[in-house]
Parts: structure tokens; C-alpha cells; sequence
């Protein structure tokens, strides 16, 4: 009461001193900006409400009606925008390469203004706190220990347990990690060489991260045939290790999988009732993107390409691979070579963004998976390539993102404009949502969907100060049209950004204006720990 009288009574006897010394500098206004006349969507779910925002430095300062424009150094009108909080993007490849991509514009032109950079299957930056302190870039990003890095460091790509000393390597470089700031531990367990871990090493690796208040995030160890055991895997990682663990990108690939959706989210839903936290996140494509090497048995990739080459040349493992890789390939893709699209063909370039079954189709083939196992084999000879494999059923996708705990990620790369055949999430992740799942299909409602994107995974990292429009917090801010925000990359045209998000501010100061960049690079590394 004191507070907001003093406040009044600041502006009612300062205002007009201050809207002359505008006139001559605007250092002395109350606020450096007014975002004036917006619908303020604030992130908790609440219904949107026109309100105007105030921002001094890095943070929010007044939240309210017909706030004076005379005591705002400058002025932004929203007047039929959206006003949100900054979208958090819970799972994107930015590491290590921050300092090649520091605007990363293919993400913030999505509106988003924190990138976790969660190093589930990507190479982990080591030590973290000296890479994170020389860091300067546009949005906000912050960092996990990574399991895949982590084993290959210490035990290579071994397909076999670790020693009792290796053990105890992986978990002093967690232990340091956490202390350097991670949010937690992450695995991707689908991957050579995190795939020939058990679940008692993760076990043993997430209680390190959970002694410092981290959480667990997990690139599931299947997420087509055996998605519903690998559920049952993080939840007894949750329970044993004691541990908030986290689903990314949530899928059940492959179309005997589809509708499978029901049955794991029956499973995290019962977890969640024994008091466990079990959370998920996904993007809202039909379409996943990762090496060639998920199409192969882990048990062929051990040891890397050499090992690999040689049990190709030995007749009866060959013969042992191609009868697996004929079970794999409906599971992983789809029902013919079709569903297997180039993203990176190092050695025929003339192939990024055109289908396996084109490569047959040239070399007079037929196009067929007995065809195809045979030519995947010969350019997993050349070197693992990245794909995007269409295999997913929306039903599935729908499902998912109406779970009460499900988040957003873009799975996203840095993208230099026009470079390489990417998976159009890297650009239209967040548009997409709020396009065709609020406004199109209505999937989700607007303060839902923005819900899901900010304040939910703020508190998910414990950053309470951040997904919320209010004051006190920091002014990571998003403003859009609702009615003409539009993803527009697709899967034959991918690099297009979207339409639509209007300007983004991260701890109050714009990276996007009027659609355009600023260049401003004022995002912060955030820090564990994530409870
Ligand atoms: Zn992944």
C-alpha cells in the first residue's frame, strides 16, 4: 500500500519535470519503454486483457491500464498484438557453435528469447563455466550435462559397461558440470555410444546431477517400437535417482505405433499420480530428423566407422545386419524408401531435400525396403548422413500437446539462411503452434498454448523471475499478430522464416523490431540449479 501510494505520488509530482526533461535527454524518463495498447497473454494461463507493460533495464516494472506514455523513454504500440512472454525453447542443437550463430535468428524470429540447450545426443562444451562466461549472443540459453558426450569421453564408443573407475570419471564430470551451472543431466540413450549404457549408469550418473537440484532430460532409448519400455526406463530413473526427469520430443514413430500415444501418456499419467515428476515436451511436425545411424542395430555402429566397415565386409554379420535392418526400417520410418528424406548427403549433394526413393529411382532400382537396405549400408559406408523421416501420425502429435504437462522444443539447428536441407522446425516450430493448432484447429486455446511456452517451463528450470508478464520480472517478451502469424517452411521449402511475430525483447531490450533484427545481443546464460 505504501509502496503503490509512494509510486503515485512519485508520478503525480514527477511527471511533468520528467516529460520536459525528455525534451532534452531521455535518460532521466521513469521507463526505457512502453509496450502500449497490447492484449496481454501473461503466460499463466490467465484470459488476455488489454494492458499496457513498462520496462526499466532488464526488467518488467509496471503492469497496468492507460499507463503515461510521457514517462517512457520510448514507446512501442501493440494496439491488436499480443503482448506474451518470450517462448522457451526446451530442447535446440545451439551447442557448442553459440559463438558461430550468435543472433540465432532462425529461433528468435519464432519469438523465442530462451534456448535449452538440453545436449542429449550433441557434444557437450567442457569445461561449461568458462565457455559460458565468454558467450555473448541474442536470446537466453542454458546448458545440461551430457551423458553422450560424457561416455564418449571417457570410455569411447564402447558397447560395453564401464569400469568401476570410469564410473566414477563420468560422475566427477557431472559433478563439475552441475557446479558450473547446468539445469541437470540429459541422455539420449537411442544414440551409439549412450545407447550401451544401462539404466542403473544413468542411475548412478542422474543422482550426481540430483544432489545439486538438477533435473533429468532423456531422448528416449526408443521411440517407435519399444517407446512404452523406455517410458517404464525414465520413470524408474525419476523414482530411483530421485529426480524430475523430462520426455523430449515425445513421438511414437512408425505406423504400427500409431495411436500409441494413449498408452504412454496413460503411463506418465500414473507415474505422475505416485508423486512423481514427469513432464514431456514435443514439436508439432509428423516428421523427425537425426542420423542415418537409427536405421542400423547399435550393435553394428560400436567402435565407430572402421569397426563398422568391417563387419560390412564379413558376409555372415552383413547378413546378420540387413535381416535386423529389415524389422528396423518400418519402425524407424515409414513403409517404403519414400519416408527417408536427405537433409546432408555429403557425397551427393544433388540429393539434400530429395527421398531415398529418388536415389533408387536414378540407379534403376526398385523402390523397395529390401532395395533400400542395401543402399543405405553403402552411403553409411561414406559417412552417417542426417535425414528427416516422415513417420508420424498427427492424431499421435494432437495427443500429445493437449497433455496438461507438455512443452514445446524446435529440435532445432542453427541455420545459416538458404544453408543445407533442414527439418522445418528449425524455423517454424512456435509460429506453427499457434497458427495451425490455436487459430486453425483449435487444439489449444491462445493463453493455453502460450502457457505451454512460457511459465510452464520457466518454473520447469526454476526460473521463476522469467515466462510471466508482471512486475519484477525480467522483460523477456514476445509481441505478435494472432490472426497473421504463419510458420511458412515446409518440408520442400525450408528456409522461410516465419510472419507474423512483430518484435521480441530479451531482458528488455529488442533483438527483433518490426520484424526486422537489431543485432542486440542481450541474452544471458541462465543457470541451475533447475529445483
Ligand atoms: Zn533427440
Amino acid at each position: 500500500m505504501r509502496a503503490s501510494l509512494a509510486r503515485f505520488l512519485e508520478s503525480a509530482l514527477l511527471a511533468p519535470v520528467l516529460a520536459l526533461a525528455l525534451v532534452s535527454t531521455s535518460s532521466a524518463a521513469d521507463w526505457d519503454l512502453l509496450i502500449r495498447g497490447g492484449t496481454v497473454v501473461d503466460g499463466t494461463g490467465a484470459p488476455g486483457v488489454l494492458r499496457d507493460v513498462a520496462i526499466r533495464g532488464e526488467r518488467i516494472v509496471a503492469v497496468g491500464e492507460a499507463l503515461d506514455p510521457a514517462r517512457a523513454a520510448r514507446v512501442i504500440e501493440a494496439r491488436g498484438l499480443i503482448v506474451a512472454p518470450g517462448f522457451i525453447d526446451n530442447h535446440a542443437h545451439v551447442a557448442p557453435t553459440i559463438p558461430d550463430f550468435p543472433l540465432e535468428e532462425n529461433f528468435v524470429r519464432q519469438g523465442i528469447t530462451t534456448i535449452i540447450a538440453s545436449l542429449h545426443s550433441t557434444d557437450q562444451p567442457f569445461p561449461l563455466a568458462p565457455y559460458a562466461a565468454s558467450l555473448r549472443m541474442a536470446p537466453n540459453v542454458a546448458f545440461f550435462a551430457g551423458h553422450t558426450w560424457i561416455r564418449k569421453k571417457v570410455m569411447g564408443l564402447h558397447n560395453r559397461a564401464p569400469t568401476a573407475a570410469e564410473l566414477e570419471s563420468m560422475k566427477s564430470i557431472v559433478d563439475q558440470t552441475m557446479r558450473d551451472g547446468a539445469l541437470g543431466l540429459a541422455t539420449g540413450l537411442e544414440y551409439v555410444p549412450a545407447t550401451y549404457a544401462t539404466t542403473e549408469e544413468v542411475i548412478a550418473l542422474a543422482k550426481v546431477a540430483a544432489a545439486h537440484g538438477g533435473i533429468y532430460m532423456s531422448h528416449l532409448r526408443n521411440e517407435d517400437v519399444d517407446s512404452l519400455k523406455s517410458i517404464d526406463e525414465i520413470i524408474r530413473i525419476a523414482r530411483e535417482a530421485r529426480i524430475p526427469v523430462q520426455v523430449n520430443h515425445h513421438k511414437v514413430a512408425g505406423a504400427a505405433q500409431f495411436g500409441l500415444s494413449v498408452k504412454t501418456l496413460a503411463t506418465v499419467e500414473a507415474a505422475r499420480a505416485t508423486g512423481l515428476d514427469v513432464k514431456i515436451d514435443i514439436y508439432p511436425y509428423t516428421a523427425f530428423s537425426t542420423y542415418s545411424d537409427v536405421m542400423f542395430p547399435a550393435w553394428s555402429l560400436a567402435g565407430g566407422s572402421a569397426e563398422f566397415a568391417k563387419r560390412v565386409a564379413d558376409p555372415t554379420t552383413r547378413a546378420r545386419m540387413e535381416t535386423e535392418m529389415v524389422t528396423i526400417f518400418p519402425q524407424q520410418a515409414g513403409n517404403g524408401p519414400a519416408s527417408i528424406q536427405f537433409r546432408t548427403l555429403a557425397r551427393h549433394p544433388e540429393y539434400n531435400g530429395r527421398t531415398l526413393a529418388d536415389y533408387l529411382a536414378d540407379r534403376k532400382q526398385p523402390t523397395t525396403i529390401a532395395a533400400a537396405i542395401p543402399a543405405l549400408i553403402e552411403l553409411q559406408l561414406e559417412g552417417s548422413f542426417d535425414a528427416i523421416f516422415h513417420s508420424m501420425d498427427e492424431a499421435d502429435v494432437i495427443r500429445f500437446m493437449k497433455y496438461p504437462g507438455a512443452m514445446f522444443e524446435t529440435d532445432g539447428d542453427p541455420i545459416g539462411f538458404g544453408m543445407g536441407f533442414p527439418h522445418p522446425r528449425s524455423y517454424g516450430t512456435f509460429p506453427r503452434v499457434l497458427a495451425r493448432y490455436v487459430r486453425d484447429l483449435k487444439v489449444l486455446t491462445l493463453e493455453d498454448a502460450i502457457r505451454r511456452m512460457t511459465s510452464l517451463p520457466a518454473d520447469q528450470i526454476n526460473q521463476k523471475e522469467r515466462g510471466r508478464i508482471r512486475e519484477g520480472a525480467f522483460a523477456d517478451i514476445t509481441i505478435f499478430d494472432a490472426a497473421k502469424v504463419q510458420d511458412l517452411a515446409t518440408f520442400t521449402d525450408p528456409h522461410r522464416f516465419p510472419v507474423g511475430i512483430v518484435h521480441v525483447l530479451v531482458n528488455g531490450r529488442p533483438i527483433i523490431r518490426g520484424g526486422a533484427l537489431t543485432g542486440e545481443m542481450p541474452g544471458k546464460v541462465l543457470r541451475g540449479p533447475a529445483r
